[in-house]
Order: C-alpha cells, then sequence, then structure tokens
C-alpha cells in the first residue's frame, strides 16, 4: 500500500477497500518509526490529521469524494497552514503559527486531502542540502550518511521514504527537482504563475513556484490538477483556463508511441563538470526514449553557463527585500534583551536568522545599493533575459529539452557545507528554467553506485501536460519510479 499510486490510493478508498483513517494511521505509523532517524517533519500534529482523514472518510460515504479525497499528503513548512506552527525551516519562525491557509493548503483541503504534516527544509529554502534548517540535516533514504538535496528535503526524503502518499515542494532555483533526482522521485516544477504564491513564504517572488514531490508522472498530473489555477490573492497568478493534467498520460499505443517527438539535447549540460556515472544513466535514458519513436536533437543554450551567477545576483536580491519583514515586532523572532527600538531589530535578526540567510541578505543589499544596482541587478536582469531568450530559439527546434538534473547524486552530509560555490553549483542545471519561468521535471533514471539519478525535462511554457506524458511514456517502459530504498534504523534501545 505504501508504494501505491494515487489513483491505486482513490480507487481502494472509494471501493471501501481502505479508510482514510486507516491509510493516515499506515503512514503516521511508519512516520513515528523513521523520522526519529531521517528528521523529514518539522511538525506533526495527529489529531489535526486524523480529524481530517474522518471528514474524508465521512465524505467519501455521501459520495463526494474527488480524486485526492482521503490521501495522506507531506506539506513542505513555506506553506502557511492555519493553526500549525508554520516555520520555513528558520529560528526566526519557530514560535509561529499560521493565521490562515496558503492557496496550495486550501486547495489541497478543498480537495479533501489528508495534511500528514510540515516537513523540513533549508531555512527559507536557501539551500540544497537541508542542511541550513534551524531544525537541523535530513537523511537521505537511499544512504543515510548523504543528503536528501534541497531546499524541499524533507518533502523529497518522505516521498523517497513512503513515509506519505506524496509531499508538496517550491522550487525557486532547483528546490524540487535536484530533491527528486537525489532522492529517487518524480518531481515537477509548474511554469512560473500557474500555481498561487498566497501563503507560500516569500524567498526570491519572481522565481519562487509550488509543485508536487511524487512517485510518477500520474501522482505528479494529479496533485498538478488540485494545485494549479488562477488565484486573485496572487499578482503573478494566470489567469488561465483550468487543465486536467491527467488528459494525455493513456496515449502509450504501438511499439513507437513517442514517434514524432523531438528531444533537445544541449550541449552545455553534458560538457564538464558532469558525473560520469551520472551521465551515462541520463544517456541511457534519452535511449530508451529514442526506442519509443522519438528524434534526438543537438541544440545549444549558449547562456545558460551564466545561469548560476544571474541567480546569486537576482534572488539575494529579491530575498533582502522579502526578509527585511523579519523585524521582531509584528512576528516571529524577538530578542529577549535589547536597549532600544534598533538594537531590538538588530539583535532579533541576528539570533532569528542563520548564515546562509544573512550572507544572501548582504549579497542582495549589496547588489541593490546606489553604487552597485547598475553593475550587479540591472546587468544581471538583461542576461536573465538572454538565457530565456536561448529557450525560445531552442524550443523552435525541438518540443522538449532533456538532460541531467543534478551534477552528481547524493553527496555525503558536511561535504559542501563550507563551500557554498560548490553548493550552488548543485543547481547549475535547473536553475535557467527559473529565470525563464518555464516548466521542468525530474524523473528517476536509474543508479549510480546505488544512488538514485534523475533525468530532467524541460518544457515549452504551459507544455506541463504534454511533459507529464512524456515522462509517463517512459515510467510505462521502465520502473526506476517505483523502487524503494530499504530503510535500515539504527537500534534504538528500549
Ligand atoms: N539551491 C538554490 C538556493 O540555494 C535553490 C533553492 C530553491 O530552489 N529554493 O537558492
Amino acid at each position: 500500500m505504501i508504494n501505491s499510486s494515487l489513483k491505486q490510493l482513490s480507487q481502494m478508498l472509494a471501493k471501501k477497500e481502505i479508510s482514510s483513517v486507516e491509510l493516515t494511521q499506515t503512514f503516521l505509523s511508519r512516520i513515528n518509526q523513521f523520522n526519529p532517524s531521517i528528521n523529514a517533519f518539522i511538525t506533526l500534529d495527529e489529531a489535526k490529521t486524523l480529524t481530517q482523514a474522518k471528514a474524508a472518510d465521512v465524505r467519501i460515504a455521501a459520495g463526494k469524494a474527488e480524486a485526492l479525497t482521503g490521501i495522506p499528503f507531506a506539506q513542505k513548512d513555506i506553506f502557511c497552514a492555519k493553526g500549525w506552527q508554520t516555520t520555513c525551516g528558520s529560528k526566526m519562525l519557530a514560535n509561529f503559527i499560521a493565521p490562515y491557509d496558503a492557496h496550495v493548503i486550501s486547495q489541497f483541503d478543498a480537495a479533501g486531502a489528508v495534511n500528514l504534516g510540515k516537513t523540513n527544509m533549508d531555512e527559507f529554502a536557501m539551500g540544497s542540502s537541508n542542511e541550513t534548517s534551524y531544525f537541523g540535516g535530513v537523511k537521505n533514504p537511499w544512504d543515510f550518511e548523504r543528503v536528501p538535496g534541497g531546499s524541499s528535503g524533507g518533502s523529497a526524503a518522505a516521498v523517497a521514504a513512503r513515509l506519505c502518499a506524496a509531499a508538496t515542494g517550491t522550487d525557486t532555483g532547483g528546490s524540487i527537482r535536484q530533491p527528486a533526482s537525489l532522492c529517487g522521485f518524480t518531481g515537477l516544477k509548474p511554469t512560473y504563475g500557474l500555481v498561487s504564491r498566497y501563503g507560500m513564504i516569500a524567498f526570491a517572488s519572481s522565481l519562487d513556484q509550488a509543485g508536487p514531490m511524487a512517485k510518477s508522472a500520474e501522482d505528479c498530473s494529479m496533485m498538478l490538477n488540485v494545485m494549479a489555477g488562477f488565484d486573485e490573492r496572487d499578482s503573478t497568478s494566470l489567469n488561465r483556463p483550468k487543465e486536467d493534467y491527467t488528459r494525455g498520460l493513456v496515449s502509450m499505443q504501438g511499439d513507437k508511441p513517442l514517434k514524432g517527438l523531438r528531444i533537445g539535447l544541449p550541449k552545455e549540460y553534458f560538457a564538464e563538470g558532469l558525473d560520469a556515472g551520472v551521465a551515462k544513466v541520463v544517456q541511457d535514458a534519452i535511449a530508451e526514449y529514442k526506442k519509443l519513436g522519438a528524434e534526438i536533437i543537438d541544440i545549444s543554450l549558449p547562456n545558460s553557463k551564466l545561469s548560476i551567477p544571474v541567480y546569486y545576483v537576482l534572488a539575494p536580491a529579491e530575498a533582502s527585500s522579502n526578509l527585511s519583514r523579519y523585524d521582531g515586532v509584528r512576528y516571529g523572532h524577538r530578542a529577549e534583551k535589547y536597549t532600544d527600538l534598533m538594537d531590538m531589530y538588530c539583535k532579533s535578526r541576528a539570533e532569528g536568522f542563520g548564515a546562509e540567510v544573512k550572507r544572501r541578505i548582504l549579497i542582495g543589499t549589496y547588489v541593490l545599493s546606489a553604487g552597485y544596482y547598475d553593475a550587479y541587478y540591472l546587468k544581471a536582469q538583461q542576461i536573465r533575459r538572454l538565457i530565456a531568450d536561448d529557450f525560445v530559439q531552442a524550443f523552435k527546434k525541438c518540443d522538449i529539452i532533456m538532460g541531467p538534473t543534478a551534477p552528481s547524486t547524493a553527496f555525503k552530509a558536511g561535504e559542501k557545507a563550507d563551500d557554498p560555490v560548490a553548493m550552488y553549483l548543485q543547481d547549475v542545471y535547473t536553475i535557467a528554467t527559473n529565470l525563464a519561468g518555464l516548466p521542468g521535471m525530474s524523473i528517476p533514471a536509474g543508479f549510480s553506485n546505488g544512488l538514485p539519478v534523475g533525468l530532467q525535462l524541460m518544457g515549452n511554457y504551459f507544455d506541463e501536460a504534454r511533459m507529464l506524458d512524456i515522462a509517463h511514456a517512459y515510467q510505462q517502459v521502465t520502473d526506476w519510479h517505483v523502487r524503494m530504498p530499504e530503510l535500515k534504523i539504527p537500534e534504538v534501545a528500549a
């Protein structure tokens, strides 16, 4: 049951083979068993969770169930959920109880889904290993000595360890896809504006997007059906007609179901810096796509090499502005001892933020300062346009772009913790799509030295349905996405 798809779970619930309370309890008991060693969750509240499960059972009995009714999901702790502690992985918000629901949370609630708990994450979603969390690192379920990736590390570990049916995440530069690659599951970052950011704690507002983290493309499509949609409370939410993202998933017919599909391989994504084991898995996956009938086309994204430097000007600039709201006055951490108002601001911020967040605030205020604005911020915005234009050109030649998601498999905890640049390079293949606002996905494509490797798919604007269909086709002929780690928890003395 823990490895069942969302569709299977939905059918079991509909046929009353299992109740939502039983299903929820199954996951809660796994969480009780494994979370003490994995640390995927920051907040659990069994009473709240089971109240939702009971309500879902009533709804199912009344014949009013939707596809996700009664299914338990883990929610990244970046989403405000009314009455739940909502920390964003920071000491700054360790005492914050959200007074309202984020759009994403209210969409899951309206669908009758069950909230299993709030998952661990890098502080304010800044990181690629979950090591910047105030609540401690998260173990990669495939190897407890290794990181799960980040910033959505808790959701990633929870999905990989089957502590939930699926989870939500957010992706500003790669935080859904890189952990999906490192933990071996399917993650999707939608087109910017497709999922409302209302109530999602802001990091870099022009890049942040929420998306599903699940076992398969099919599961992601069912979640996206619930998450996507116009919301007037987010001024960047796109007002488009609702789509059914599951609509194309049945197209596997004949032995060349992807005939006519043009897959672009950017040469920059297969150059220096890519681990040989990862490259091999990605090449094998592309060979599989060829077998399915796709045509492979060499393309170039010449400005993509600038995406890391551009991102590390723009994201900190936006973060420094977004994080100015944490002043110890209205909510969040306030220093106990201070002399006057300015001292209270300074001490509260000095105590509440961790080192990586402070680094970003310093960089951000620097690049926005009057004397340097033109040289850094403005220049970065101009290059951002060039990076987006590369994709416009590329999509004239191909329908979808593929490559590695991350340059390596999961690395050891502590290995990159003292080297910010090495850590930043984890997102070398994912950040360009955030800068361009394009959708991207990572799907499990195999293993290198026993560790999962993801294949990245990058689509054109609003091409989520087709991207999911293409991912689904691969998942019909491979079984990487249903592989589960064998969890070995350390013996605990009774
Ligand atoms: N790793 C990147 C960073 O540290 C991206 C994080 C994210 O997508 N939230 O900013």
